[in-house]
């Protein structure tokens, strides 16, 4: 199917070609003529499908005709992120070059004057944080009255992040008759309600998530103590090979972000920070840095990880394990985007014995493990010393021991007989090895995650 079967406008189609589209992407082919049609829009679809073209681009068709008033703006998309409604705003900029569409970004973190101002002026959309809406709201510096068509994006992610009052206080406020297009990656009984409650007779449009990450990312993990020291010195070493061209390296608190960012700077990578607490004009400042390539390395929390259009990232280190698996998919999907290839390796100690079996059974495969630096990583199973490979030689799979024991066959030696294990009988029969006496650092002791 082409873009020209879409029922857009000539403006609109010139703007897709330049940006170098050849032919809608599955949610575009549904959710645009849908759209223009005039219908409401419920659509399960995560970022990197294309969805966010799949509303702005007949919005913008649909907004080209008609005028703003001044603090009443024609349409709003609500983000749950400032960074999503920024990258929601540049494309409005990228695809509506050919229209004279009057926008406005409302965002924590940035100043009131100056979106108080924008406001003023008439805007034809209206992008915005729902915490920040609200507030100028109250103050009186916005109608909603006239807002005619609203988006609500991640809607999923909304409700993670408690914005679900906020968003239905804003509903509240928007004239009944109005379009209403709905995006959420999941559709929980939480969201449906929501759906139910917001939408009227709406075209259900479900997407398979983007086959990117699966398939373009090469997964890996690697073993590695609890202790901070030999985390970070893990992610030294993994941020020193060479084929690390740029690297968005993880964390689960923001604490971290800074302590690993400091340390990464201290001894000589190119690293720049990234994380909800930093001002929102130095946030946006950073991640252009980055996005342009005048930094190598950002460190982040996961604020950064949804949606995130970053072309050009090579790799991506979880240096923790995130507490909720959905976000390990969001993570990696930084990389390997647009057809490139990516690589991603997860840092997994003794505490995550259960978040990264929880990974694992969400993505659904197998993910290598590489060979990791075995001072620093916990005291190694009967198991794990004779099943690892020699290092160089690479990789193992995460399937359970047992799992594996029973896929190999018995190991034989050069002359076909079985091999004798060295291993003493008691660390055979699973006993703790107690060779260390009282002076067993604690992390040793923590049995190596089930993975
Ligand atoms: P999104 O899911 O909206 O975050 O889009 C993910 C990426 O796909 C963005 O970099 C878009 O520029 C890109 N994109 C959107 N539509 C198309 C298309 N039809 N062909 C190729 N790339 C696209």
């Amino acid at each position: 199917m082409q873009f020209e079967e879409l029922g857009l406008g000539a403006e609109v189609l010139r703007a897709v070609a330049e940006a170098g589209y050849k032919e809608p992407t599955p949610i575009q082919q549904k959710a645009i003529p849908t759209v223009l049609m005039g219908r409401d829009v419920l659509g399960v679809a995560q970022t990197g499908t294309g969805k966010t073209a799949g509303f702005t681009l007949p919005m913008i068709d649909i907004l080209a005709s008609g005028r703003a008033k001044m603090r009443m703006p024609r349409s709003l998309i609500l983000e749950p992120t400032r960074e999503l409604a920024a990258q929601v705003a540049d494309s409005f900029e990228k695809y509506g070059k050919y229209h004279r569409l009057s926008m406005a970004l409302l965002i924590g973190g940035e100043s009131f004057k100056d979106q108080e101002a924008a406001l003023d002026k008439g805007v034809d959309v209206l992008i915005a944080t729902p915490g920040r809406l609200l507030d100028l709201f109250q103050r009186g510096k916005i109608l909603l009255a006239d807002s005619k068509l609203l988006v609500i994006d991640e809607a999923d992610r909304m409700l993670d992040m408690g914005f679900i009052p906020d968003v239905e206080r804003i509903v509240s406020l928007l004239p009944r008759m109005r379009q209403t297009l709905f995006f959420s990656a999941t559709m929980a009984p939480e969201i449906r309600r929501l759906a139910d409650k917001f939408l009227l007779n709406p075209k259900e449009i479900s997407v398979a998530p983007p086959a990117t990450a699966a398939a373009t990312v090469s997964q890996y993990f690697q073993r590695c103590g609890q202790e901070p020291k030999m985390k970070r010195a893990a992610l030294r070493r993994l941020l020193s090979a060479d084929d690390v061209k740029s690297a968005i390296v993880f964390s689960n608190r923001k604490r971290d972000v800074g302590v690993v960012h400091r340390s990464l700077v201290r001894h000589g990578f190119d690293a720049e920070a990234l994380h909800g607490d930093m001002p929102q004009p130095s946030r946006m400042a950073t991640l252009d840095k980055f996005k342009k390539g005048d930094v190598r390395i950002l460190v982040c929390s996961d604020v950064a990880a949804r949606g995130l259009d970053i072309p050009a990232v090579s790799h991506v280190f979880n240096y923790d394990v995130p507490h909720n698996a959905e976000d390990y998919v969001h993570r990696i999907g930084r990389t390997g985007r647009a057809g490139r290839s990516g690589t991603s390796v997860t840092l997994v100690t003794g505490d995550d014995r259960k978040t990264w079996p929880a990974v694992v059974r969400l993505i659904g495969r197998d993910v290598e493990e590489l060979p990791g630096d075995t001072e620093a990583a916990p005291v190694p199973t009967r198991e794990t010393r004779e099943e690892r490979p020699a290092r160089g030689s690479k990789r193992r799979s995460t399937r359970s021991r047992s799992e594996e024991a029973e896929a190999k066959p018995a190991r034989k030696d050069k002359s076909g007989g079985e091999r004798k294990s060295r291993t003493p009988a008691r660390e055979q029969e699973g006993q703790a090895v107690t060779a260390f006496g009282d002076d067993v650092p604690a992390f040793m002791l923590t049995p190596v995650p089930n993975v």
